[in-house]
């Protein structure tokens, strides 16, 4: 198995704490049939050193009263974006600033409010990188480095100058050969190059993009030739392929691959209804015979709604999510302006964008739904955030995700499990997170509600444990 770099399991400097006994808490961790009732957990050195009930501990020891509360592992979001805005556009960002300075301020804090104690970054700029590990605060932090794309197609449309930091990690696609860039010499853009190009920024996994257009567009995509050469090179390495696929062509191709895992749920498929096609039920049947993990990212269309509706600004968690700065800027005719003025842009798109739309959506439910009864390999990652607008705001559009699963029938046992433990084993940490036992990180929330019998427990977070060190959670909010 790989080593797992000792820096990238770095968070920020935390106080340092003689030890920490919660006491008397309900224990609810995947690894486990059933809660631990009247249960005690003792961090030391930033790991948990014991589990258990009625243990002594000396005079040294910090308690936490446990008592009618739950503690259950940190969560793990395995697919964001931490460079993104999930707020402000372009035009914003240069405009002011300095509210981009407050929201790039609480993105980190705003994962750990919600409980995220561990994102793992899916396309990821080594500027942004350099950034997000410098932040005073933040979760443990891990990536894909740079995904890697084909030129012309998604993510790389139009790629920079080579020597600019921005230049994506393509690979030579033969059957796009047409839309390589004359300039650059196919050799130097290998499966095996792009592979060793996410290495060099210490990634835990490699992401490829198989995106014909969403099946609204004809874009040079990845084909499962070379989709299977990165595959063999990322294993050589020790690392997971997550292939971006959302329709029928792409979960095929990514299993002809033998991808490890798809970072996204389904959605794409030719005809203009919400049912689910005999080939998309095939290929969610496949999934579930090939054991690959699938990230459903219902929120990605869910999300895209407060382009069309901003009633998401009347959501009282997004105080916790963006800087009350931001929330109100959001709120001036400037940014409804613009808001307008990318809706009318999205219908112009198609002439039945919203039946399209509409359609999508009833589509990743359908999808959703037979993986849940073919019991389809589950891993929890929000892609925060998939699109343009503000319908995917940090930390917030996780509890989001949880909540379309929960609304789609999943079972709240399962969630917990995809958002810990399975994520930790599909992506090589379950030797240090995932769940609630000695040895492990002590990256643990504290809860004043069952997150087995209600959904909402999620909304109930007391203190977030980073490394051992307590995090209240108003402490977590934003400045300003
Ligand atoms: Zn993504």
């Amino acid at each position: 198995m790989r080593r797992l770099l000792a820096a990238a399991f770095a968070v920020a400097a935390l106080p340092a704490s003689a030890g920490i006994l919660i006491h008397d808490v309900t224990l609810i961790s995947p690894e486990r049939r059933a809660p631990l009732a009247h249960a005690d957990v003792l961090i030391e050195g930033g790991r948990i050193a014991k589990v258990g009930t009625h243990l002594a501990a000396g005079g040294e020891v910090q308690r936490v009263d446990g008592s009618g509360r739950f503690l259950i592992p940190g969560l793990i979001d395995s697919h964001v974006h931490v460079g993104h805005s999930a707020a402000l556009g372009d035009d914003a960002i240069d405009a002011h600033p300095g509210l981009w300075e407050a929201y790039r301020a609480q993105v980190p804090r705003a994962y750990l409010a919600f409980g995220f104690t561990t994102v793992v970054d899916l396309d990821l700029k080594p500027k942004d990188q350099a950034w997000f590990d410098a932040t005073p605060l933040h979760p443990r932090f891990f990536s894909c480095g740079r995904g890697v794309h084909v030129a012309g197609g998604y993510g790389a449309f139009k790629p920079p100058k080579l020597s600019s930091p921005n230049f994506p990690n393509l690979v030579y696609e033969p059957f796009e050969a047409k839309s390589w860039p004359s300039g650059l010499d196919p050799r130097d853009f290998t499966p095996k190059n792009a592979v060793a190009r996410a290495a060099a920024q210490h990634a835990i996994c490699v992401k490829a993009f198989v995106e014909p257009g969403f099946g609204q567009f004809d874009w040079p995509y990845m084909h499962a030739p070379t989709l299977r050469e990165l595959h063999d090179a990322a294993k050589a390495e020790g690392l997971p392929l997550m292939v971006h696929a959302n329709g029928v062509q792409s979960w095929r191709i990514a299993f002809d691959a033998r991808a490890e895992i798809l970072a996204h749920g389904l959605w794409v498929w030719p005809g203009g209804d919400g049912a689910l096609s005999a080939d998309a039920r095939a290929v969610v049947d496949e999934a579930a015979r090939r054991q690959v993990r699938v990230q459903p990212t219902l929120q990605v269309i869910e999300g895209e709604r407060a382009i069309f509706d901003p009633a998401v600004l009347d959501d009282p968690r997004m105080a916790m999510a963006l800087p009350t700065s931001v929330v109100a800027y959001l709120r001036t005719p400037e940014a409804e302006k613009s808001r307008l003025a990318m809706a009318a842009d999205y219908r112009g798109s198609a002439p039945d964008f919203d039946a399209r739309f509409r359609a999508a959506r009833e589509r990743s439910k359908a999808s959703f739904k037979r993986m849940l009864e073919r019991h389809v390999a589950l891993i929890f990652g929000s892609d925060t955030p998939a699109g343009d607008g503000f319908g995917n705001p940090p930390g917030l559009n996780g509890r989001f995700e949880i909540q379309d699963w929960a609304d789609d029938g999943a079972p709240l046992a399962l969630i917990l499990g995809a958002a810990t433990l399975d994520n930790a084993k599909a992506l090589g940490l379950a030797r240090e997170l995932g769940s609630i036992e000695a040895g492990k990180r002590a990256d643990l929330l504290l809860l004043a509600k069952n997150p087995l019998t209600d959904v909402s427990a999620y909304d109930s977070i007391l203190t977030v444990f980073l490394d051992g060190a307590p995090l209240p959670r108003e402490s977590l909010a934003p400045a300003e």
